[in-house]
């Protein structure tokens, strides 16, 4: 969620749900329509000009052809110039994206045309937005279509960047992009080491030698089957039919439910992380390395494909990458201090930090760690933090702990 750290500053983004009236909700309908009919008239007049004279048109081309479109179309008189600019733009960069894919080699799908129910959203430039002191709750102001209650918070003091407009699953939401200072003054003061896994959700590592291995909470796993039955009752159904229909919101709404009960259970995780720990240290490459791709590039296929797919998909059900980048932003909002450290210099899933002895036979199993220089074992996952938690602090080896011992170290968690 964090995008940029300048001096401090932080754009963060925030989520409200709306409340527009009846007659404002079919307003707001026919703008995303509006929205959506541009973006496709771009798309098509984009493709026309390549098949009919080689032609390509850029984002400026169509950018100057939208004051023509607003006198011959009255309608988009109704949407306000930057908006509309910004969904050329959102077709433009469907295109960069398409294009740069192409150029390494890939085969990328070409961008489509999108219907209504697969265009959710427009952006807003400059929204007439106000919320209370707090930030809690607030009103969006559009032109033509008035005042729309908004319920939310947002927690951040600052300027608003952009904004986008968004449907789903039959409810309204602006999420706003803030600009602010978001740091507080530290509390905590210990610090520690995190690994996370297959195994564990996270392992938490102390330089005292007490840990805590937090489980995986796997809502996907027990909600497999349930999704998996929802996905056949809506193939089971004629498409297009209110029946169908019906058993595609059913479907949504539990993706939708699970989604929320893993980023729920991952802000409270973060939350205790930030307030316990001043210094948080964890290897840079261990998520990119564990979730990249199994099947490897046309070069290099990748081994046991299958298996690794496998580990990935369990991987994303854990989310670790999105849980890492809360628990990074909300361990620096709080005044502390969240260190990277080399995974390719320290290597520390293979190196005892009793003798500094690295290789890779060290580490026997994914979940066991036994030295073959000094006989050191100890809980993998445990070493592994160890090790970036002494690189962090410039331990050596002397601060060993002659005990390890398992102890919840996230009270609240
Ligand atoms: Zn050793």
């Amino acid at each position: 969620m964090v995008t940029n750290y300048i001096s401090g500053m932080t754009l963060r983004k925030y989520t409200y749900k709306l409340y527009p009236k009846p007659k404002q909700q079919s307003a707001l309908l026919e703008c995303l329509r509006l929205h959506q009919q541009l973006y496709n008239a771009a798309l098509q007049e984009r493709i026309e000009a390549y098949r009919k004279c080689g032609k390509t048109i850029s984002y400026n081309d169509q950018q100057a052809s939208l004051t023509r479109i607003r006198e011959a179309l009255p309608e988009y008189k109704a949407l306000p110039c930057t908006s509309a600019r910004m969904t050329l733009r959102r077709l433009d960069k469907a295109f960069k994206a398409f294009f740069r894919r192409v150029s390494k080699g890939e085969t990328p799908g070409f961008p489509r045309f999108k219907s209504l129910s697969r265009f959710s959203s427009f952006e807003l430039l400059t929204p007439t937005f106000s919320h209370s002191d707090t930030g809690q709750h607030g009103r969006l102001f559009l032109r033509g279509i008035g005042h729309i209650k908004a319920r939310g918070q947002c927690r951040l003091q600052g300027t608003i960047k952009t904004s986008q407009i968004q449907h789903k699953h039959g409810h309204w939401w602006i999420s706003l992009t803030v600009d602010g200072d978001a740091r507080r003054p530290r509390n905590a003061t210990r610090a520690c080491a995190m690994d996370g896994g297959v195994a564990h959700l996270l392992t938490v590592v102390e330089e005292s030698g007490r840990f805590e291995q937090i489980a995986n909470p796997r809502y996907y796993r027990t909600g497999k089957a349930n999704q998996a039955q929802l996905h056949q009752s809506v193939s089971r159904k004629k498409r297009g039919s209110n029946r169908w229909k019906n058993a595609c919101r059913q479907l949504s709404t539990f993706k939708r439910k699970q989604a929320n009960q893993s980023k729920d259970a991952h802000h409270k995780l973060a939350a205790t992380i930030a307030n316990t720990y001043a210094l948080v240290a964890m290897e840079a490459l261990r998520i990119k390395n564990m979730s990249r791709s199994a099947k490897g590039t046309a070069e290099q296929p990748g081994k046991n494909i299958k298996q690794k797919s496998g580990l990935n998909r369990e991987i994303r059900d854990t989310a670790p990458a999105s849980l890492m980048s809360m628990i990074r932003y909300k361990v620096e909002e709080a005044g502390g201090e969240f260190v990277e450290t080399p995974t390719r210099q320290l290597k520390p899933s293979q190196r005892c930090p009793a003798c500094e002895h690295t290789h890779k036979d060290n580490r026997k199993t994914q979940a066991n760690f036994i030295c073959t220089g000094c006989g050191f074992s100890q809980n993998a996952d445990v070493v592994s933090g160890l090790n970036s938690l002494f690189w962090a602090l410039g331990l050596g080896r002397e601060h060993v702990p002659e005990a390890f011992a398992s102890k919840p170290l996230l009270s609240s968690a």
